[in-house]
């Protein structure tokens, strides 16, 4: 099976197919009512028991979410619920059809109730029947933070909340019917060193859990049970591929220079401080990234000054004296937070998004400039608004950013002098006014990821036009240029934190067009600098308007493989 690899690494393992709750559910019983509640008391016993199984796991990681569960597990003890479905087995429903009118009726009760924590609740009883309705039907769940023996996950989607929770040491690479190179899903694999493929469009049709896989993140390659001699050479290509990495360790500690004596940084994006650990350990020169959405997922309320403060100190410790570029909510796309009570919008990547959200709500964007501003006497911080189009964001950014600078020098707090303030560049009316707003700030990074899809009209989670996603389209290429020459002309450096930064076929090009800054997820990063290493600046600068000539994107690529060849010194 074909889809696109998009986190590189070979798993071997057992599949786990997840899949949701049928919507069509079985009707009428062939069995007596009592078999039936036999059934059921068996199933309410089970996910009982896998609630309480979470909610010793939870603690730790999911913080007040542990609430949730235990209202969870008393809901599988409710005597009014359960006499409900019990009356309507007598009918001759099946358990799994009684379960849902019960749950749906009380569900609806409390929709409708003045409360707004009793509105609340009805999540928990549909949550909690379809944890029963899974164990009748013998579903597994998405629950993805207890899995026993390591497996490889397969499922229809995945969200960026899913992946977050996903352990290495259980999960050993997933493969989902859907889905593109930049989904904040796939991002996140690659940070956490997960190989992982998207859009084999019937992955969860044609395997079956238990089947034995072979997953090459490089290629996009899915075996399903794989005859032994292919088994033999994919476990020798993982042994090279370790290998290959030991290797490269080689190069950390030292300065990424190309052979001719440019200096550039190659640094890491990052979701969570736990990430400092992959960063360094994968030889990155800093962090260009810092995705702060990931503090705020997965939780069930807004994370306060202190909790952030403590994680941004955490990050700027542990990078220190390296830089660490941490950019401000990005909420919206595909990463949404449900407590945010955000409507549900119809084009999410054009909407209500990132710093229009965090402008709009200066309360909550307050609390995180000033956990920032704190923590910026801790290392070498550089904050970074996400989702800029024009130049009165920046201004009320920056000036929202002064008010709180203001407010903690008064209140006698000790924040650095030395705080960079940047923007992502992602948007084209970005690029395009790039030598306005480069008087602005103090750096750029451009955000190929939305720039690719913004400037081409091509969603970057939609797995049928993925083939016409890419950062080889000679407009995107173009703007990407425009961006670094505007800021160098006013004395600024240009990074890049969208995944392309960490292409090897196009670490020439940017190279050659003056980038100061690669940022990419840590996997990517002694790779890149090997690379640069053995680059020639000279000659990747003589190159760019050659390629930038080329009409197609396809030329464009060729061009740039062929040069990857010969270039390399
Ligand atoms: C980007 O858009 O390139 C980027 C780095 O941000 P994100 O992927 O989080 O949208
Ligand atoms: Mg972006």
């Amino acid at each position: 099976m074909q889809g696109i690899g998009v986190s590189p690494g070979i798993a071997i393992g057992e599949a786990l197919v997840l899949k949701d709750v049928p919507s069509v559910l079985p009707e009428r019983s062939r069995l007596t009512a009592g078999e039936e509640n036999e059934r059921l008391s068996r199933s309410l016993s089970s996910a009982r028991r896998q609630l309480e199984k979470i909610r010793a796991g939870a603690e730790a990681r999911l913080g007040n979410k542990a609430q949730i569960l235990d209202a969870q597990i008393l809901i599988t003890e409710d005597e009014e619920l359960l006499s409900l479905v019990r009356e309507k087995l007598k009918e001759g429903l099946t358990a799994e059809a009684a379960l849902r009118d019960g749950v749906e009726y009380y569900a609806n009760l409390l929709e409708n109730m003045d409360n707004e924590y009793l509105r609340e609740r009805a999540a928990d009883i549909r949550d909690t029947g379809r944890r029963i309705i899974r164990d009748l039907m013998g579903v597994a769940e998405t629950d993805l933070t207890h899995l026993g023996t390591p497996c490889i996950i397969v499922a229809h989607d995945l969200t960026p909340s899913d992946t977050a929770t996903m352990a290495p040491e259980h999960v050993l690479g997933f493969i989902t019917d859907v889905g593109g190179r930049t989904s904040h899903s796939a991002i996140m694999a690659r940070t956490l060193e997960i190989p992982a493929i998207v859009g084999t469009v019937q992955g969860t049709e044609l395997i079956r859990t238990g089947d034995s896989l072979i997953l090459d993140g490089n290629s996009g390659e899915v075996i399903v049970n794989p005859e032994p001699d292919v088994l033999g050479t994919y476990r020798e290509k993982q042994r090279a591929q370790a290998e290959r990495k030991e290797k490269l360790q080689a190069l950390k500690g030292q300065p990424t220079v190309t052979h001719d004596g440019r200096k550039v940084i190659v640094a890491a994006n990052i979701g969570t401080p736990k990430d400092c650990e992959g960063a360094l350990r994968n030889g990155a020169e800093g962090v260009g990234l810092f995705r702060t959405e990931f503090l705020y997922l997965n939780r069930e309320d807004l994370p306060g000054e202190e909790e952030q403060f403590q994680a941004y100190k955490e990050v700027l410790e542990a990078m220190a004296p390296r830089e660490v570029v941490i950019r401000t909510l990005d909420v919206g796309g595909d990463k949404e937070l449900p407590y945010l009570g955000l409507a549900k919008e119809s084009n999410p990547f054009l909407g209500y998004r990132a710093i229009r959200v965090c402008l709009d709500r200066p309360e909550m964007f307050k609390t995180q400039l000033r956990a920032l501003l704190r923590a910026s006497v801790y290392g070498k911080l550089g904050i970074m608004f996400p989702m800029i189009s024009s130049l009165e964001e920046v201004r009320r950014a920056k000036g929202m950013l002064a008010q709180v600078r203001e407010e903690l020098v008064s209140e006698g707090v000790a924040v650095s002098e030395e705080v960079e303030v940047g923007i992502m560049i992602e948007i084209p009316a970005a690029a395009v006014m790039s030598d306005v707003l480069a008087r602005e700030v103090d750096f750029f990074s451009i955000g190929t990821n939305d720039l690719i899809q913004y400037t081409t009209a091509v969603d970057r989670l939609n797995g049928k036009i993925a083939s016409l996603y890419t950062p080889y389209h000679p407009a995107v290429l173009r703007l990407v240029r425009q961006v670094i020459e505007n800021g160098h002309k006013f004395g600024i450096w240009v990074g890049m934190c969208g995944e392309a930064a960490g292409d090897q076929a196009l670490i020439p090009l940017l190279l050659g067009m003056g980038l100061d800054e690669f940022s990419m997820s840590a996997i990517s990063v002694l790779e890149s600098r090997e690379l640069l290493g053995r680059l020639n600046y000279a000659e990747a600068q003589a190159r760019v308007t050659e390629v930038l000539a080329l009409g197609t994107a396809a030329e464009i690529e060729e061009t740039l493989q062929i040069l990857r060849i010969s270039e390399e010194v």
